[in-house]
């Protein structure tokens, strides 16, 4: 009844084994193991034998769950088979051969692996080397491509692994929110190159690529892609309004002394002063240095009367946030090219220089007007194609940076990041 019992408590559930000895030592458990006599199958000629040839102990690391350490001492028994002659091992269902860990342990590696954690630290918990970790993970673990899906978002991210490049390269399905690949660097001739291996049925099958403003991925989508519109991210076009008009803001508060209620006014409140005036909210707060009763849209109608300048510049922000929000696929291209020459108009130096980019992107701009209607059944897939999904992954890369303190070697990072994010990460416990 111990036997079983302690069988139970090691997670041992094969009833063949035996616990002969059990020792603690040094806050480590040594468990002595043997397993039943039984008649074995020649694995040459298929005679049976129960014949021992000799016996042979292994000492094999379990660690069934984080924390404890136990080493099991498994005499193991060798057969001989009469017939052939042949000296073999019995079977057994707790470790391979040659392995050093057993198969329990190996499972709590792959299963802890994806999740939070610094290997090192997974590594001390279990009791188990990094090197060994990452040996039985690349063993196991198996992250490839996935098949190119009809819409794509590329992305980058800074890279830690030392001799790739600064950035590297991310490709995710924003639709099915999957990833669908990592490459370690963004270099023009590798990615051409990565891309062109893949044959030109599965690129054709991509219609739309969402990007941010990076010319050499424009240049690239459309040699790889060429059934694709490239669209670029509402999120990184916006941005280059919103830094124009922080500029335009913080040059106007320079003008303005510290301490006057025009320089509290935009020193504190730029956040309503950078967001879509129509969606500020009506409700009333009392900011201290003011003294009474105050709507955030209040406060921006302040800020538009402090400078002419600054106002034209809230305006056309506003006027850029409407033009989102209402204009067709169709129309968009000539508000777009209405709006840039609204830009180049106003003549405030900040705004110029964002005319400047969005003529350069002006189509993948209007691009992201693009709409998807299905002919069935006349339903609008979502509007806005954004990298929403892969600003969410590039946050999940850099916790994983954070725990695991940079990566030498960027299979490592690579297999990390699609253990972290994708649940149908191909896991082999029995190659
Ligand atoms: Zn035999």
């Amino acid at each position: 009844m111990r036997e079983y019992f302690i069988n139970d408590l090691i997670e041992m559930k094969d009833h063949n084994v035996i616990i002969t000895n059990s020792l603690t030592e040094k806050g480590i458990k040594n468990i002595y193991i043997e397993m039943n006599k039984r008649i074995h199958r020649c694995p040459r000629c298929g005679k049976d034998t129960s014949r021992v040839h000799d016996y042979r102990v292994r000492k094999i690391k379990h660690q069934y769950s984080l924390g404890n350490k136990i080493i099991l001492h498994y005499k193991r028994r060798r057969y001989v088979c009469l017939g052939c002659h042949k000296r073999f091992p019995e079977e057994n269902q707790f470790v391979e051969k040659y392995q050093k860990i057993s198969n329990h342990t190996l499972k709590v590696i792959l299963q802890e692996y994806p999740k939070k954690q610094s290997i090192k630290d997974l590594g001390e918990r279990l009791n188990i080397s990094y090197h060994t970790v990452m040996r039985y993970v690349n063993k196991h673990i198996t992250p490839s491509r996935a098949r190119l899906p009809e819409v794509l978002s590329i992305d980058e991210f800074k890279n830690l692994s030392k001799g790739d490049g600064k950035y590297a390269f991310l490709m995710v399905d924003p639709v099915n929110k999957k990833l669908i690949d990592v490459f370690p660097n963004r270099r023009k001739h590798n990615l051409e190159a990565y891309f062109m291996r893949i044959p030109l049925e599965e690129r054709n099958k991509v219609k739309v690529v969402i990007s941010d403003l990076w010319d050499p991925y424009r240049k690239l989508t459309h040699k790889v892609f060429p059934k694709a519109i490239l669209i670029a991210d509402r999120y990184h076009y916006i941005r280059q309004l919103y830094w124009g008009l922080q500029g335009v803001r913080k040059r106007i508060m320079s003008k303005h002394k510290k301490g006057t209620l025009e320089y509290y006014i935009l020193k504190k409140y730029w956040k309503f002063i950078l967001k879509y005036t129509h969606n500020l909210s009506l409700k009333h707060f009392k900011p201290r240095r003011l003294g009474y009763h105050i709507t955030p849209r209040e406060i921006v109608d302040m800020a538009r009367n402090i400078d002419d300048e600054l106002k034209l510049a809230i305006d056309l922000k506003d006027e850029f946030y409407e033009l989102l929000h209402t204009a067709s696929y169709e129309e968009a291209p000539k508000l777009i090219e209405e709006f840039i020459y609204k830009l180049k108009q106003s003549n405030i130096p900040e705004y110029k220089y964002v005319a400047k980019t969005y003529t350069n992107w002006g189509t993948e701009i209007a691009n992201s007007f693009y709409q998807e209607i299905k002919e069935e059944t006349g339903e609008v897939t979502d509007k806005n194609y954004t990298n929403g999904f892969i600003e969410g992954l590039n946050n999940k890369i850099k916790v994983i940076k954070r725990v695991s303190f940079g990566y030498r070697n960027f299979s490592h990072f690579r297999s990390r990041i699609f253990a972290c994010t994708n649940s149908d990460l191909s896991i082999s416990f029995t190659k």
